[in-house]
């Protein structure tokens, strides 16, 4: 086959497939440079999966069937009505429409144990290695630490997320755009719902909720959870950027780095804005389960450079309303490896040269999706008080505009 190295910058769910594939390829030798130290199943936060985008990469040898996840029927789009209004009086809110939801949802670090288990067993995985940059040509690439130490490889591959340093060498000019609004996450066991008035009950097991407020809106589902058999709550809160918030570069405040006060502040808006009972779901989260991350569009205008390739959120960011994030890195990752044995041969050229061309493309595509959806739901969002489920049909409709589906391409069709 290739033979040949290749170094894998980050470790996460692209980067863990990168790694996979390049191996599945013939590279004789396959490194994960990961700069986290530890373990990542910390992680812990939700990401859902539309069930034919999940059933195509399992098919596809990507994601094993058993992966742990929790089914997902039905999102149901509540607003805060008058007290008691079309809520049956448990706090729930005024239901403005029911939606099929064909997805399931992960636990992110279940999802990257099933990668992980499934990485041949020639790929290495160096925790708490930092690639501080990155370099090469036509002949070969090289990653540096920041001791100043280079080392060569065939390949370099960045998977390093949103701050990417192999981006900074492929696509110096691109770099992720603020949307002007942040996402609050937080998760915790579902067991704590018991103490909500309607407890539990008043949430159905396979119900995405979405909460909708002027200026934004809150998408909470259950994801399962680290332990087998017990889930917990997972939450997305869309709302306006906080004004303590220093935007200056690509920044997120992990959870636990918080202040009381500005969890405060995020309960408080939450109690003003929301039905009683999804206010009170956000207000039963322990503050080092609280995180805030801003959404940010990302678009590269190319993924390749000599023998640099950039996959993953490395390469393309898409707000999460399009729930497409882990199945578009997959998909980087696929396209690299079908390219791979469509064209065979030693040369990584014409492989690097059909990746670049497909995913380009793909990217471009969820980043408009992403950027319609949230304006749609977000920054330009209708009177929630004027909608019902006709209206609310087809406004969904009309931000459906691009190739790219909800969820996600369909695999193959673009790469
Ligand atoms: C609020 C929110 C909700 C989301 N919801 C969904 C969803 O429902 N469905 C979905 O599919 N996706 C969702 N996503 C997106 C999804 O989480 C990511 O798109 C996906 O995990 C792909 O990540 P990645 O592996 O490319 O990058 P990351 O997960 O960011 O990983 C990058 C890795 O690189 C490492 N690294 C970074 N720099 C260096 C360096 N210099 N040297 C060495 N290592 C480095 C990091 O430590 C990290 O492990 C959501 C995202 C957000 C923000």
């Amino acid at each position: 086959m290739r033979g040949g190295s290749v170094a894998v910058v980050g470790g996460s769910i692209a980067g863990s497939a990168f790694a996979g594939a390049a191996a599945r390829l013939g590279a004789e030798r396959v490194v994960v440079l990961e700069r986290s130290p530890a373990r990542l199943e910390d992680r812990g936060l939700g990401i859902c999966t539309h069930d034919d985008r999940f059933a195509e990469l399992v098919d596809a040898g990507h994601l094993a069937p058993d992966t742990r996840r929790h089914r997902l029927t039905v999102r149901r789009w509540v607003t805060r009505g008058p007290a008691g209004e079309g809520d049956g009086g448990n706090g729930r809110g005024r239901l403005l429409w029911a939606q099929p939801f064909p997805f399931h949802s992960h636990h992110w670090a279940v999802l990257w144990q099933a990668l992980r288990e499934r990485a041949p067993a020639a790929v290495e995985y160096r925790m708490g290695s930092t690639v501080t940059a990155v370099g090469g040509d036509r002949d070969g690439a090289w990653t540096e630490r920041a001791d100043g130490t280079r080392t060569p490889y065939d390949l370099v591959i960045g998977a390093d997320g949103y701050r990417s340093v192999v981006r900074a060498a492929v696509c110096p000019q691109a770099g992720p755009e603020y949307a002007g609004y942040v996402c609050w996450r937080g998760s915790y066991d579902s067991a704590l719902l018991d103490g909500l008035p309607g407890g539990a009950a008043a949430w159905p097991e396979d119900e995405c909720a979405t909460v909708c407020y002027p200026g934004g809106q809150v998408v909470l589902y259950r994801i399962p959870g680290l332990a087998p058999g017990s889930t917990l709550v997972n939450w997305v809160f869309y709302a306006p950027t906080p004004d303590w918030l220093r935007l200056d570069g690509p920044t997120a405040v992990a959870a636990g780095a918080l202040t009381g006060e500005q969890l405060s502040g995020m309960r408080e808006f939450a109690e003003r804005q929301l039905p009683p009972y999804w206010a009170g779901v956000i207000a039963l989260t322990p503050p080092e389960r609280t995180l805030l991350q801003p959404v940010y569009d990302l678009a590269v205008p190319h993924r390749t450079a000599g023998r640099l390739l950039i996959g993953g959120d490395a390469a393309t960011i898409v707000r999460p309303h399009n729930t497409s994030g882990a199945v578009k890195a997959l998909q980087d990752a696929h396209a690299f490896e079908q390219a791979g044995l469509r064209l065979g041969g030693d040369s990584w050229e014409p492989l690097l040269a059909a990746y670049d061309r497909e995913r380009t493309a793909a990217g471009l595509e969820l980043v408009d999706l992403g950027r319609t959806l949230g304006r749609a739901q977000v920054t330009a969002a209708p009177d929630w008080s004027a909608m019902d489920g006709p209206a609310m049909d087809a406004w969904w409709r009309r931000q459906l505009t691009t190739g790219a589906g909800f969820g996600g391409h369909t695999l193959g069709r673009t790469g």
